[in-house]
């Protein structure tokens, strides 16, 4: 159903992605209404929203915008679909080879799933590619290890037989954020629909075109009817309709925090349902003095948090350096953020791209401005660009404190606070000292302090010289308000499914 008919092959300069831009057509072709019960429809009370590139300001497509009506439509779908068992009861090889058709058919369609976030929220279309590589990769890995999954056998006498047995939740709604639209959707469905789970998939209204494409290909690819489907829409509205369901057996969410403890209350008003959160972070990278080539690592740093616009939610938006060395390696900082500029993201040298929406640049703005009024020190960036496009520069905050809204809050944009410290003591009480607990970075050639410091970072996950490297085997996600649940690896299939203890009582 691509409606890119000239398109180059394999884009790979400038030139190419803008000519594979203009023969998009949202008007012929690219389905723009919800998938429901096997059919593109539109919301049932007509409405649509509007998507926009926020790099020019073009409209780019009206959505079907579903609300509580839409949201009661599928999920009554979604449960006939896993009562009846065509994917829940069969076989995990079987769902495998569906799920490998999937992801063959996503890496087909690379580019232009790439594409549609980068027109959709901004992202540079380097970093849509590789989004989009580690959607299919997350496809893949679950759709691989769901047949190589065994239960258990309890270890009782000989009097009876305990088996545990894994099994599905039945229908979950899988509410995303627009920040990765394709990968974090994979992070999700990938292992609900391994499990064997009916999925209906909420975008976020500010990027719902790849979610849609998806919808297309995994038609294709022969999921069988209700057990995926898209509800494109807000939050307040099909969001909350799906939250409040008396039939959603889980919630599988990624979002803000304040939106994470609304599910919560939702779930607690409906039918108590599984509510699995990856929520927001203000996550710290602590650089000591004996960490080897400053230049590498001040690159790594300025890249935690200038990556995706600062838009990422374990962005290094905290950056703790041992004072003994904080001059020069802010020096280095700044060199790099230089190099860092926004651009069009359209252009594969582009390294930053555009804020997703006006609310989200005035936000980042607005964040900018405080932290002058608390006293931090300015030293690169903090006014936006010349428009049309929502370009906001890298900027760096020094002399940062802990009672700064700047050093405390989750801005998601291209601004980093910049604390100084002075003992290993100190660096993990600032970098614990914060409502999230998403990720941290620690640089440091001593391999004890790097046990200790690890061992008192209370993080979901803790990055030891890089940030953010990782693959599909290691889980993701956060503690404290950064969220109670893990994605990737096998762990997140706990997410997605449910354990029954069967007790045989045996003749003796
Ligand atoms: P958001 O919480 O505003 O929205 C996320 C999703 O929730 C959207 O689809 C939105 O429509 C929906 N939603 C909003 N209100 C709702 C309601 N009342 N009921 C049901 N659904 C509702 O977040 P966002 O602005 O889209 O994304 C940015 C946030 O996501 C940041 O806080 C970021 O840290 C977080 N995030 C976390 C991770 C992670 O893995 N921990 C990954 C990416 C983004």
């Amino acid at each position: 159903m691509t409606t890119m008919t000239q398109a180059p092959s394999r884009p790979t300069t400038h030139a190419d992605w803008q000519a594979l831009a203009a023969e998009l057509s949202f008007e012929k072709g690219f389905e723009t209404r919800a998938y429901i019960d096997d059919a593109f429809v539109e919301a049932v009370n007509g409405a649509t929203l509007t998507t926009t590139n926020p790099a020019t300001g073009e409209v780019l497509a009206e959505v079907a915008s579903c609300d509580a009506a839409d949201a009661e439509a599928a999920v009554a779908c979604a449960r006939r679909a896993f009562d009846g068992g065509a994917w829940s009861r069969l076989a995990p090889g079987r769902r495998k080879a569906v799920l490998l058709r999937l992801a063959d058919l996503m890496e087909a369609n690379r580019h232009e799933l790439a594409l549609l976030d980068t027109l959709d929220m901004g992202k540079p279309v380097t970093s849509s590619l590789g989004d989009t590589a580690g959607a299919v990769a997350c496809i893949r890995h679950h759709a691989e290890s769901i047949d190589k999954l065994y239960g258990e056998v309890a270890p009782t006498g000989d009097n009876a037989l305990g088996l545990v047995l894994r099994e599905p939740l039945g229908v979950v709604a899988s509410i995303v954020p627009w920040n990765f639209p394709l990968m974090m959707t994979a992070w999700k469905i990938a292992p609900a629909l391994a499990a064997g789970n009916s999925v209906i998939l909420k975008p976020s209204e500010k990027s719902p075109l790849s979610a849609l494409r998806l919808a297309s290909l995994a038609r294709e690819a022969g999921l069988p009817r209700g057990v995926f489907q898209v509800l494109p829409g807000f939050g307040h509205t099909v969001g909350r309709a799906l939250a409040l369901s008396m039939d959603v057996d889980c919630l599988a969410f990624t979002g803000s925090t304040g939106v994470g403890k609304q599910l919560m209350q939702y779930a607690g008003q409906s039918n108590l349902k599984k509510v699995f959160l990856e929520c927001g972070g203000k996550s710290p990278n602590l650089v000591f003095a004996d960490c080897k080539d400053l230049d590498r690592v001040a690159e790594h740093a300025a890249a935690a948090i200038f990556h995706n616009q600062g838009e990422v939610c374990i962005a290094g938006s905290r950056l703790l350096v041992e004072n003994a060395i904080r001059e020069a390696f802010v020096e280095k900082v700044l060199a790099a953020a230089e190099r860092m500029q926004p651009g069009d993201p359209l252009d594969p040298a582009s390294f930053m791209g555009a804020m997703v929406d006006d609310a989200q640049y005035e936000r980042v703005l607005d964040y900018i401005r405080r932290g002058v009024e608390e006293g931090a020190t300015l030293r690169t960036g903090g006014n936006a660009l010349d428009g049309p496009g929502l370009f906001i520069p890298p900027t760096v905050f020094d002399d940062v404190t802990d009672a700064m809204a700047i050093g405390r809050e989750e801005i998601f944009g291209p601004v980093l606070a910049v604390f100084g410290f002075d003992s290993e003591e100190e660096a993990v009480r600032l970098a614990n000292d914060s409502d999230y607990g998403l990720a941290a970075g620690l640089w440091s050639q001593d391999i004890d302090r790097i046990m200790r410091v690890t061992r008192g970072l209370r993080s979901g996950q803790v990055f030891v010289n890089n940030w953010a490297d990782m693959d599909q085997t290691v889980p993701f996600g956060g503690v404290k308000q950064s969220g109670n649940g893990r994605d990737k690896s096998h762990h997140s299939l706990e997410e997605y499914s449910d354990l029954k203890s069967v007790w045989m009582t045996l003749a003796p």
